[in-house]
């Protein structure tokens, strides 16, 4: 071990440039909270890119834990993975459907596709038909965004949906709102509206429209299955309301390099930051090929013991430079963690920092982190 005793606020020795850590426990109460507030819908869990950056591995079965039995990716390889991780008994829907000569890898993986446009309701009945078995499969219907699934014109082409339907079992019929974390976005009624009208079509087939911003529309929106992912990680579903998710994920850097720099010194390409007159600055072991977005420069933050410390001058690939000079010089020494993401600074402040939402921060975090999971 070390040889040296380190105060308790170096962090743990660890050669990587940030320790990201994820609270299982959190996002299995996140889970919980999205049961209470669905109303008795099922609540599924949305796994792609990886369970938004969190590590699906950990992150499903900690859900399956909490009692989630159906789960989302986008990707068939991401099932495929998925399928590994979770129970037999659980469901994974592929939100993509089957890629043109796929669908056999979906029954051999026991996958459940979202079919999104008449050729994929093709090639799912061919092959029910050829086995001769009825495959389950989800439906996808356009009711405004305009990004996936059956649009109205797809859907006068295809005819009577009890005649397509027939070759296969038709499990879930779905679609997915455009503006659902603005609450009195007119998008929102005008999405139900049709939902329902198309849903007139498909008697007695199980619906569902809510992603993690609908969950909390009301039960108008959450049908018979909802669909959240970012609530789980601890986005906030409303923003502008308080957040009742718990935050999953804490990122601490490490500290490489203290320097003190005197009036006329320029910090960073660009030379962007000019000193003022004499401040201290801490270069951290994170940038921009980690996830911290090259947007945050001279504009985002870090904490040291709950102390702001703002980022001064361009985010580097793998650095990037903080004014420390309100840290006591004697409390600031390479190894030291400083908080990126925590208690300080949740995920979606960061992201209104660099103009995207969390999502993008979450799924952006990257693979030179050391993982600590916690909780489960
Ligand atoms: C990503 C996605 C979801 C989950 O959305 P969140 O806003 O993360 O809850 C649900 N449904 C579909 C179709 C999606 O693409």
């Amino acid at each position: 071990m070390n040889a040296v005793a380190h105060p308790a606020h170096v962090a743990q020795a660890s050669r990587a440039g940030a320790v990201l850590t994820i609270d299982l426990d959190a996002v299995a109460a996140n889970y919980r909270l999205l049961v209470e507030r669905a109303g008795g819908a099922v609540v599924a869990g949305v796994m792609k890119a990886d369970a938004y950056g969190l590590g699906m591995v950990r992150v499903a079965p900690a859900l399956v834990r909490a009692g989630c039995r159906v789960f989302f990716t986008a990707h068939v390889d991401e099932g495929i993975r998925l399928r590994d991780i979770v129970p037999p008994d659980s469901t994974a829907y592929v939100l993509h459907g089957p890629p043109p000569g796929t669908a056999a890898d979906f029954l051999e993986h026991g996958l459940t596709p979202v079919l999104n446009d008449p050729g994929q309701v093709r090639e799912w009945r061919a092959l029910c038909v050829r086995l001769g078995r009825r495959l389950p499969a989800a439906v996808q219907v356009d009711s405004g965004m305009s990004r996936m699934g059956l649009s109205p014109a797809d859907l006068a082409a295809l005819g009577d949906p009890r005649d397509w339907l027939a070759a296969f079992e038709p499990v879930l019929l779905m679609s997915h709102l455009a503006c659902a974390d603005v609450p009195d976005h007119p998008m929102n009624a005008r999405q139900r509206q049709r939902f329902d009208a198309i849903r007139a079509q498909f008697p007695a087939m199980p619906a569902s429209l809510a992603n993690s911003s609908a969950v909390f529309l009301g039960p108008d929106f959450h049908y018979d299955l909802v669909r959240p992912g970012a609530a789980l990680y601890g986005i906030d579903p409303q923003p502008g309301h308080a957040n009742p998710l718990r935050q999953a994920v804490s990122l601490d850097a490490r500290i490489v390099q203290v320097r003190t720099i005197e009036a006329g010194d320029a910090v960073g390409y660009g030379a962007r930051y000019v000193a003022d007159g004499t401040r201290r600055f801490a270069t951290i072991a994170v940038g921009y090929a980690d996830g911290w977005l090259r947007a945050l420069s001279g504009r985002g933050d870090a904490y040291i013991d709950g102390v702001r410390v703002p980022i001064a001058g361009t985010v580097s690939m793998d650095s990037i430079t903080l004014d420390v000079t309100g840290i006591p010089e004697a409390r600031l020494q390479p190894g030291m963690s400083v908080e990126l993401l925590g208690p300080h600074q949740p995920v979606d402040a960061v992201a209104a920092q660099a103009g995207t939402i969390g999502y993008e921060v979450l799924t952006r975090l990257g693979s030179r982190f050391e993982r600590r999971y916690v909780g489960g």
